[in-house]
């Protein structure tokens, strides 16, 4: 049963010696052996175990903190020293980093135990984890349903309770429309927030690390140690790190929401749709107030946001060139047929898809056309939402337009990426997003999405926690667990 406890109640128990950390992890990991939906990529077996130990001293001696001994999942994108982090490509199957991503040392230092790394999109690119070399995620829900992506395997491991929490990263949505899909609780926090240093870059103006967990008060316990200013990430922002837990109890009595006519048009599922005004309703119930809103450039963050991710990738990923590190091809022939082939055979489909769309839109030809319009409709964008927070504190609407769709079904990657409507725009505009659990449709999870200004974090996990506590969707599970 201690799957099933939060990481605040995992806490707890630890604390109260109910378990140790040892027989938490052994029981993760067993639960993690035992499961089909290929949640993980590498699972660390000896060193979680190793971490447990060194856990259960520290809670023996008294100087535990609040996440010492508590497993987690982390994403395949975040360097871990010694252990395999391939981003869920081939061209990194052989990478073992010799160094910790920030986010890896925040969350050692703060003794909490690595059951391992987490399936996901090739490189981060999808929205439906079908894209990994090692194969797609099943959502724990319907196994023949995908979980959403990229961060499918965090999604799928916390909703399928193999972890008490993971990692995700959002660069156009890949962890509010797993955690959507999966009837989880994500957050994407302000760009900047939490370190990008040792994440393996998709889009480096839009990536950005954030936590994937049942409930909003465990976000808030971890986010409390994700974030923070890093000096070894430019784009890292020097700013304090609230308590992200105080005050979750606040009362939302007068919360302005907003929602946007363009996330209510066409396209959206009804049965989403119903769920959505329910958990809104929910809102008012609790004293907020709701007023329609516009954000007249939404239709334009899709072609903008296919633009920018593939220029960025296309500069990121030229790194992987078979010298340097990861897949190397065999018996290269001279050094042009090294680049060659070992890209070649190391990319998949996608990614070289998105490469080639980003080197033509960078092109000395087309440069203008393509990428300086695309960061003008970006400006655009952004200039939206700082219209809609003159008027409203949090915009609520749907995460994704359906719920989780069947394996396969995708067959060309356009109307994967027209899957992203609701999720894109607040990523080119750097704002924090949430994806909580509101309800079902067809027998699967629907989130609902709150988007709050820079810096807003706070009032985001404060009202998901308020609408958690009046609600019990967050605490649903799929059937067998
Ligand atoms: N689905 C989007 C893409 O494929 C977002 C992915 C992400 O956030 N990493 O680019």
């Amino acid at each position: 049963m201690m799957h099933k406890l939060t990481v605040a109640e995992l806490s707890k128990g630890l604390k109260n010696k109910e378990f140790s950390s040892v027989e938490l992890t052994e029981h993760f990991l067993s639960r993690i052996n035992q499961s089909d939906l290929n949640a993980f990529i590498t699972v660390t077996d000896d060193l979680a175990l190793d971490q447990a130990r060194a856990a259960d001293e520290k809670i023996a001696n008294g100087n535990a903190g609040i996440l010492t001994g508590i497993p987690y999942a982390h994403k395949d994108i975040f360097c871990t020293t010694g252990v395999k982090t391939s981003a869920g490509s081939k061209i990194l199957d052989p990478f073992i980093s010799p160094y910790d991503a920030t986010v890896s040392h925040k969350l050692n230092s703060a003794d909490m135990v690595m059951l391992g790394k987490a399936n996901m999109d090739e490189l981060a690119m999808g929205s439906s984890n079908e894209k990994s070399y090692y194969g797609p995620v099943k959502n724990p829900w319907n196994k023949n349903k995908v979980p959403g992506g990229s961060s499918g395997g965090s999604a799928a491991a916390v909703a399928g309770r193999l972890s008490p929490f993971a990692t995700g990263t959002d660069t156009g949505g890949s962890i509010r429309q797993p955690a959507s899909l999966c009837g989880i609780t994500g957050i994407k926090p302000t760009y900047g927030r939490v370190s990008r240093y040792g994440m393996i870059a998709y889009a480096s103006s839009l990536d950005q690390a954030g936590p994937l967990t049942q409930t909003a008060e465990d976000a808030a316990l971890v986010m409390n140690v994700m974030a923070g200013f890093d000096d070894k990430d430019s784009t890292s922002v020097d700013r304090a790190v609230p308590d992200y837990t105080k005050n979750l109890g606040n009362s939302i009595e007068g919360l302005k929401i907003g929602l946007p006519k363009e996330f209510f048009s066409e396209g959206l599922d009804s049965g989403v749709a119903e769920t959505i005004m329910a958990a809104v309703k929910e809102f008012e119930a609790m004293g907020a107030s709701v007023q329609e809103i516009s954000l007249p450039n939404s239709a334009h963050a899709i072609p903008t946001y296919y633009i920018v991710a593939p220029c960025e990738c296309s500069s990121n990923l030229s790194r992987l060139d078979g010298v340097r590190y990861g897949y190397r091809c065999e018996d290269p022939k001279d050094l042009e047929d090294l680049y060659l082939r070992s890209r070649s055979e190391g990319f998949g489909a996608e990614v070289k898809r998105r490469i080639m769309i980003g080197a033509y839109a960078l092109s000395a030809g087309y440069y203008d056309a393509y990428y300086l319009k695309a960061q003008k409709v970006r400006h655009l964008i952004s200039e939206d939402f700082k219209k809609a927070f003159q008027d409203v504190d949090v915009i609520m609407g749907p995460v994704s337009p359906t719920t989780a769709f069947d394996l396969g079904s995708f067959t060309d990657s356009v109307s994967m990426y027209l899957a992203d409507i609701y999720t894109l725009s607040l990523n080119l505009a750097g704002l924090p997003g949430m994806s909580i659990p509101a309800g079902f449709s067809n027998n699967m999870p629907v989130g609902l999405q709150l988007i709050g200004n820079y810096w807003s974090e706070e009032l985001l996990l404060n009202a998901a926690h308020q609408f958690q506590a009046q609600t019990d969707w967050h605490a649903q599970m799929p059937e067998g667990v």
